[in-house]
């Protein structure tokens, strides 16, 4: 295998993967701005895997036009060096041109599972994500890939998109790495200045507090809403997009809790849109 470390081309991607078969491949989608929650899969990765591929690519296809497509970090530098020190074997970092080109005219869309949670804020948003990691996952064709919990809803199309589709791909759920506060790290943190960053721990624990409750047996998932919007709502600076109890595979809501469920939020706290998701086990 070649000492260059950044791949930027899907031919010399594909003979790279081709060469080292039948190693086991793990791969790591980003889109950069590279933090502990990225390493953290990027180190799952090397312990399961014998080449590990990050992808680094701030995909257009995911965002609406009134979103932060322009204003998203970029570091690329720094993050070849953060995914190599986690344990990455290769960076791959294809421009859009190489790979999206023209308007592509084929999307995947997973139905029903992208209309709920972010989905009816961003719609388009999780068939972009599809799209581009049906792309990276024909190039690249892993063995195993691996998405935090954190975005849970993502976890779950590409979970459903990967099974309806044949993937022979193992998708692996990471735990979320949070701050020592409890706010869940993403590289939309750095949009809050420090006072927004203040106010935004109140989303952690509104979902704590929410655990809490029904781990003590709390079985109205109205009384858990109640609790997380009172919580936020003592934080004028945080506005509450969504919160739902619902189950961790289909993301429906539920009405009286019982077996395992999930707590997903959103909200927009300055610049930033944050999200965080919790699953209970029952
Ligand atoms: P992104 O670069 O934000 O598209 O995220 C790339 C991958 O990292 C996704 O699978 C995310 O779910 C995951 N990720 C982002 N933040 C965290 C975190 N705090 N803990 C664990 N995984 C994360």
């Amino acid at each position: 295998m070649s000492d260059v470390v950044v791949v930027s081309t899907i031919s010399d991607m594909r003979g790279l993967v081709k060469e080292r078969m039948p190693a086991v491949v793990g791969f790591v989608p980003t889109m950069g701005a590279l933090h502990a929650g990225h390493v953290s899969l990027i180190e799952n990765a090397r312990r399961d895997c014998d080449l590990v591929i990050v992808s680094i690519f701030v995909n257009p296809l995911q965002f609406g036009p009134e979103e932060d497509l322009g204003s998203y970090p970029r570091q690329p530098a720094a993050d070849v060096e953060i995914a190599m020190g986690a344990g990455a074997d290769k960076v791959f970092a294809p421009s859009r041109d190489e790979l999206i080109g023209d308007e592509p005219l084929t999307s995947v869309n997973i139905a029903e599972l992208d209309e709920r949670l972010c989905g009816r804020s961003r719609p388009g948003h999780f068939a972009g994500v599809a799209s581009i990691l049906a792309k990276f996952f024909n190039i690249i064709a892993p063995d195993r890939a691996y998405f935090g919990e954190k975005d849970w809803q993502q976890f779950q199309i590409v979970r459903r998109m990967a099974h309806d589709l044949n993937y022979d791909i193992e998708i692996i759920p990471v735990s979320t790495v949070r701050d020592e506060d409890g706010l869940a790290i993403s590289s939309r943190n750095r949009y809050l200045s420090a006072g927004e960053r203040r106010a935004a721990v109140v989303l952690p624990r509104a979902l704590e507090a929410a655990r809490v409750k029904v781990e003590d047996g709390e079985t109205r998932a109205g009384a858990i809403v109640e609790l997380v919007k009172e919580m936020i709502a003592t934080e004028p600076a945080v506005r509450l997009e969504y919160f739902s109890v619902c189950r961790p595979e289909n993301l429906t809501d539920v009405d009286r809790i019982t077996g395992d469920v999930l707590l997903a939020a959103a909200v927009n706290v300055g610049a930033a849109r944050l999200i965080d998701n919790v699953v209970i086990r029952a």
